[in-house]
């Protein structure tokens, strides 16, 4: 059985989302004003970052401390091993932005010395002169959603292949994929949009649930159903 599995980066493999925590730091005030914009629907994922991101001036190295004291879920390696082992594909995808997903995923997974490779599909940054510069690469044209990361087209073309996709996420991005997923895995935000819909899901708090639950699903899918046993 193959597995697709699509996981959130940002309050899902860590326990805050990055990019606040580089605009809390980092950024004019005027940001706030711009999330409470998000908040209340008036603008998309996309736009919001196209409003908010310039106004972030700061130090490479002040950005990099930052970035280095985000928490991680401790049990994400062992998740992301398992995956690797078990030949089953795993996505980060992600409304946040490459530069520090992938800095804080090479310390996630340092055990492994780059043995470990998860693909991350998410935004792009570059670091010019204490400024960012951001592009969307999933995808330039934009969406009817207003994703700033596509996560349903993506789900949509990674999925190919694959008997079972599985959704694991947090927020607001990933409601679609919720809809669309064989198996969702859900907290906070994400698993009461579930409840109000009626979308089954498994609840977790950190990446041993997760395991749990998956090498679960696993396991249920390799056993015999009871009539292959009857002759
Ligand atoms: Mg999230
Ligand atoms: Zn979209």
């Amino acid at each position: 059985m193959r597995l697709a599995i699509f996981c959130d980066f940002d309050d899902t493999i860590t326990r805050t989302n990055v990019t606040d925590a580089v605009l809390e730091r980092f950024a004019a005030p005027a940001w706030l004003s711009i999330q409470e914009d998000w908040l209340a629907g008036k603008l998309g994922a996309r736009e919001v970052l196209e409003k908010q991101m310039p106004l972030i001036s700061t130090g490479r190295d002040e950005l990099h401390t930052l970035i280095d004291s985000i928490e991680v879920d401790p049990h994400f390696a062992d998740f992301a091993l398992y995956c690797a082992n078990e030949g089953q594909s795993l996505f980060i995808l992600s409304d946040g932005f490459d530069y520090w997903i992938k800095r804080i995923l090479r310390r996630a997974l340092s055990a492994y010395n780059g043995a470990l490779n998860v693909p991350v599909y998410a935004c792009q940054l570059t670091w010019n002169e204490d400024r960012p510069t951001i592009s969307f690469p999933y995808f330039p044209e934009g969406c009817i959603h207003g994703c700033a990361t596509c996560k349903p087209a993506l789900f949509d073309r990674l999925r190919a292949g694959a008997d079972r996709a599985v959704v694991i996420g947090d927020g607001v991005s990933d409601l679609l994929l919720a809809r669309r997923a064989d198996t969702v895995l859900a907290k906070n935000g994400l698993a009461e949009f579930c409840h109000r819909e009626e979308i089954a899901c498994h609840s977790f708090d950190n990446f041993r649930d997760i395991l749990k639950i998956i090498r679960s699903l696993d396991r249920s899918i390799h056993e015999p159903r009871k009539s292959d046993d009857v002759p």
